[in-house]
C-alpha cells in the first residue's frame, strides 16, 4: 500500500479526520485536495472560494454552531449527549487553534423572552449556542490547524481524485486527475458541497444507497442592523422558523450576519448570493437568508437540478445576482439604479442587478417568503419595510445522502464518507465532527488489526 489512509478534500471533515489520526498516531496519512493551497486562496477568486485547503469553511463565516439540533444529521446516529460531547470536542480544536473565547445565545431569561415574543408572532426560535470566528480569522485558524498537521501528515493540493477505486466490496485506492494511481487501506471522502455532483457519480459508480435531499431556495435580506439589533445582540444568530399560511410549508432564517456583508458565489459557472460577518470590520447592516424548502418524490427526483435552473433564471435576467427593494416587490415593479438610490439601506453588494424576483421565483416560493417577512415585523418591527432590501437567489444545494454507519463507513469497506459532501452534515462543527467519527473509527480497527 502506498498509504495506510486516504483523505479526499481538505475541508473541515478532511481535515478533523486527519488530526485526529495523527492525534492517535497514525503515520502515512494522505490529504489530497484539488485547490490551491491555503495561502494561495484568493476571496475574490470565485474558484477560490469554496475550494482549497481549508475547504468552504475558509472564506465561511465561521459560526461554529455548538448546538446539536443544527448544522446536520449527526444527531441521527448518536445519542444527543454523545453528540454534544463531539461537538464540544471539535470546538474545543477549534478554541485551541486561535478560535475566540466567546459564545453567544446562551440560556438567558433574556433568549426565553425573546423565543415567546417570537411565538406570539407565529414563528419558533431554535436556541442555538454560537462561537464566531468570523471571515477575517478563519484564516488564522485554519493556518493553525495547518501547521498542527505539517510533519504529521502528507499534504497535496491541486491534485484532484478522479476516482475511488474498490475491489470486491474493498476499497483500495484513488486515481487522480493525472492519471496516477495511489493505494491505501482506507479512504475518508469528505468532498464538501463543491464535490457534491462528483461524489453522487462515484457512489452511482460503487453500487452506494443514497437518497436526495431536499433543495432550500430563497432570497438574501439585507436591512439596517438597528432592526435585529436586540435579537442579534442575545443570539446573534437567530434561527426563525415559520410554517407559512398559504402553502404551511417550512420556511426558515438562515445564515444571519450581523453588520456583515452580501456576498456572491460562483458554482457550476452559476452567481448565487450568501453573506459575511467579519470580526472587525463592521457594516451598518445586517443580512439573512430566508429559504424555502423542496423536497421532490417521482418522477422528477432531482433537487439540485431544480435549485440550480431557479438560480440560472435569476442569472439570465440579471447578468449575475439580482437586488430588488421589497416596496418594489410589493407594488409589482422592477428595481432600478435610481430607485435603488432613493432606498435607505445602503447595499453592501456593489455587483447585483436591479431587477424584478418575481420573474425568477415560483409563486409557492415568493408567496412564503413574504410571508416569512411579514411574520417577522411581528417580532422585528421593520423588516416588512418598503426599504428592506432581497437579492436573489440564494441556493443550497444539499448532496444526496450516502449511507453510512455510526462510525461514518460506507457499504463498501473501508471506505468512509464524511462531512456536506457526503449529505451527512451542513456545517462546520458537524462536518468537523463527522471527521472525527471517521479518523477514531479507522485508528482503532488499525490498532485492533495490528495486535
Ligand atoms: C460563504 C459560506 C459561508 C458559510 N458560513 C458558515 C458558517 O458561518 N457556519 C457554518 O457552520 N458553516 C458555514 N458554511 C458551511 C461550511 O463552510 C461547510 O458546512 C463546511 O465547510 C463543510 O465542510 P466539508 O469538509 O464537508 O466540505 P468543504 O469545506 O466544502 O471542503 C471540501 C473540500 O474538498 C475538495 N474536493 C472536492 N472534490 C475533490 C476531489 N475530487 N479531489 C480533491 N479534492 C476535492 C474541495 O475543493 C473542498 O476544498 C458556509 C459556507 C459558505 C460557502
Amino acid at each position: 500500500m502506498d498509504y495506510e489512509v486516504i483523505i479526499v478534500g481538505a475541508g473541515p471533515a478532511g481535515i478533523f479526520a486527519a488530526l485526529t489520526l495523527a492525534n492517535l498516531g497514525i503515520e502515512s496519512i494522505l490529504l489530497l485536495e484539488q485547490g490551491k493551497d491555503l495561502s494561495e486562496r484568493k476571496r475574490a477568486d470565485s474558484e477560490d472560494m469554496l475550494c482549497g485547503w481549508g475547504g468552504a469553511g475558509a472564506f465561511s463565516d465561521g459560526k461554529l454552531t455548538i448546538s446539536p439540533e443544527v448544522g446536520g444529521f449527526l444527531g441521527e446516529f448518536l445519542e444527543q449527549e454523545s453528540l454534544c460531547e463531539l461537538l464540544a470536542t471539535a470546538d474545543e480544536i477549534y478554541v485551541a487553534h486561535g478560535a475566540p473565547g466567546r459564545v453567544f445565545g446562551e440560556e438567558s431569561p433574556r433568549l426565553e423572552e425573546l423565543a415567546d415574543r417570537a411565538r406570539l408572532a407565529d414563528l419558533e426560535l431554535v436556541p442555538t449556542r454560537i462561537r464566531h470566528i468570523g471571515t477575517d480569522n478563519c484564516a488564522v485558524v485554519l493556518e493553525r490547524l495547518r501547521e498542527s498537521l505539517a510533519g504529521r501528515v502528507e499534504m497535496r493540493t491541486g491534485c484532484r481524485v478522479q476516482n475511488l477505486l474498490a475491489e470486491n466490496g474493498r476499497i483500495r485506492g484513488v486515481s487522480l486527475a493525472d492519471g496516477q494511481s495511489l493505494t491505501s487501506r482506507f479512504v475518508v471522502t469528505a468532498p464538501g458541497r463543491v464535490g457534491s455532483s462528483w461524489m453522487k457519480k462515484e457512489a452511482e459508480s460503487l453500487g452506494l444507497k443514497t437518497k436526495a435531499s431536499p433543495v432550500d431556495i430563497g432570497v438574501r435580506v439585507e436591512l439596517p442592523a438597528s432592526v435585529f439589533k436586540e435579537i442579534t445582540d442575545i443570539t446573534f444568530e437567530s434561527k426563525l422558523i415559520h410554517y407559512s399560511k398559504t402553502f404551511d410549508e417550512k420556511v426558515r432564517t438562515f445564515c444571519m450576519n450581523p453588520y456583515g456583508e452580501v456576498v456572491t458565489e460562483k458554482h457550476a459557472g452559476i452567481i448565487t448570493v450568501n453573506g459575511h460577518s467579519y470580526a472587525k470590520r463592521k457594516s451598518e447592516n445586517t443580512n439573512f437568508a430566508i429559504l424555502v424548502s423542496s423536497a421532490f418524490t417521482e418522477p422528477f427526483d432531482d433537487p439540485i437540478g431544480y435549485g440550480l435552473y431557479i438560480a440560472r433564471l435569476a442569472n439570465l435576467l440579471g447578468g449575475g445576482a439580482i437586488i430588488q427593494r421589497l416596496g418594489d416587490l410589493l407594488t409589482g415593479r422592477r428595481s432600478t439604479v435610481e430607485r435603488l438610490d432613493r432606498c435607505l439601506t445602503r447595499p453592501t453588494l456593489a455587483d447585483a442587478t436591479p431587477g424584478d424576483l418575481s420573474f425568477v421565483f415560483p409563486y409557492r416560493h415568493l408567496l412564503s417568503i413574504m410571508e416569512m417577512l411579514q411574520a417577522l415585523d411581528g417580532l422585528a418591527p421593520g423588516v416588512y419595510s418598503r426599504h428592506t432590501l432581497l437579492y436573489g437567489v440564494e441556493v443550497k444545494l444539499y448532496s444526496n445522502r450516502i449511507e453510512v454507519s455510526p462510525e461514518m463507513q460506507t457499504g463498501v469497506a473501508n471506505l468512509f464518507a464524511a462531512g456536506d459532501g457526503a449529505g451527512i452534515t451542513r456545517g462546520l462543527l458537524q462536518a468537523s465532527s463527522s471527521g472525527i467519527l471517521a479518523g477514531r473509527a479507522i485508528a482503532k480497527r488499525m490498532k485492533k488489526e495490528s495486535r
